[in-house]
């Protein structure tokens, strides 16, 4: 089993990465979409975060409200905890069990938004990949596809790995400071490079 993570900062182009890499076949595990998965309605978190943090944090349609959750977790160091103790663990096993699902797959993308160090998921990665965008342009991105005011973004940006830390950990890096043909040409670069390499390792 291969597994490239894919990491970098908000509105770096991520998910706009991992769309080109699942135009190639290649499988996807999405710690973010796990996250909704287990959060929507019905999801199998709802009610350890209902009895957590009360009904008024599920929306009428018995989905977490995501963005109460958000405003209450920034000003709120003690509830960021509690729900990262509910969210981290039951996202790692779902997580675990998607990887193995694709292991004979020639190699899969790990998409983790925030690798940190201390990341449990170290020991399931065979490599590193960062999607790195000049600040501002994750800032006008981000601002432009969300809505959120530039503060904001900056909050966000400010509570994630700094730009250099990021770099740090990589062992590819992919400069999304083109346009989309551009960040599809690197990336059909590092396809060929990926299935070259776990052929290889085989
Ligand atoms: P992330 O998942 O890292 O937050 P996204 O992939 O969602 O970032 O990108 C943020 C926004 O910027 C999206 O609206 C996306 O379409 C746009 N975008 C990303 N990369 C490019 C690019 N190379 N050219 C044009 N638009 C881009």
């Amino acid at each position: 089993m291969f597994v490239v993570a894919l990491t970098g900062g908000i509105g770096s182009g991520k998910s706009t990465a991992t769309k080109i890499f699942a135009s190639f076949g290649v499988p996807i595990v999405d710690l973010d979409i796990i996250s909704h998965e287990l959060t929507r309605a019905g999801g199998l978190l709802i009610p350890a975060l209902k009895e957590t943090f009360g009904k008024e944090f599920i929306k009428h349609d018995g989905s977490l409200n995501r963005e109460k959750m958000r405003h209450l977790v920034f000003s709120n160091p003690q509830s960021r905890l509690q729900l990262e103790e509910i969210l981290h663990p039951a996202i790692h096993a779902n997580a675990l069990l998607k990887l193995a699902h694709n292991k004979y797959a020639t190699y899969q993308i790990l998409v983790i938004p925030l690798l940190v160090k201390t990341s449990p998921y170290l020991k399931n990665i065979n490599r590193v990949l960062v999607v790195d965008s000049e600040e501002s342009a994750q800032i006008n991105r981000t601002m432009k596809r969300s809505g959120f005011t530039e503060q904001e973004v900056r909050n966000i940006m400010g509570a994630q790995m700094s730009r250099d830390e990021r770099l740090a950990f990589a062992d590819d890096v992919i400069k999304n400071e083109g346009d989309f043909d551009d960040l599809h040409k690197k990336i059909a670069h590092l396809h060929k490079k990926y299935i070259n390499t776990c052929i290889v390792d085989d």
